[in-house]
């Protein structure tokens, strides 16, 4: 961790409360190229949007897969005020950026939110038919 990395942490850390001021859940994100320029500040808008999945980290993801070549979106590195979330995880590997720093664990975070309410989460079942499943994907991938 450097100056640099910690430097950055902290403007992400200023985004998340200007989230929370503007009446989103606390989170903030930003993604620095390789050469150590800001290229892009998000916030979560996930109230304001009524669009559950604003995060900050999926819009940056999503952000530089269209920009990004992916030598300049694997050099690129993203600061984010919490860990990714499953689903913006997911975006960030496609995504092909090269580094992600978060400020404040998924565990952490969970210490501090109330515990949910069903705790049942969504049922998943599968794989159901895998070799069927299969057949479209063979051969896609090189
Ligand atoms: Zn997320």
């Amino acid at each position: 961790m450097t100056d640099d990395d910690v430097r950055f942490l902290r403007r992400a850390l200023e985004l998340a409360i200007s989230a929370r001021e503007g009446g989103n859940p606390p989170f903030g994100s930003l993604l620095v190229g390789g050469d150590g320029a800001v290229l892009v500040e998000e916030r979560n808008s996930s109230v304001t949007d009524s669009d559950i999945t604003a995060h900050p980290e999926l819009k940056l993801a999503r952000w530089a897969g269209r920009e990004l070549d992916p030598a300049a979106a694997a050099e690129a590195t993203m600061y984010t005020s919490c860990q990714p979330c499953g689903m913006c995880a997911g975006a960030i590997e496609r995504s092909g950026l090269g580094r992600v720093v978060f400020a404040l664990s998924a565990e952490q975070l969970a210490a501090l939110k109330p515990p949910p309410v069903t705790g049942l989460g969504v049922r998943l079942d599968g794989p159901a038919l895998p070799d069927e499943a299969a057949v479209p994907v063979e051969g896609y991938y090189p």
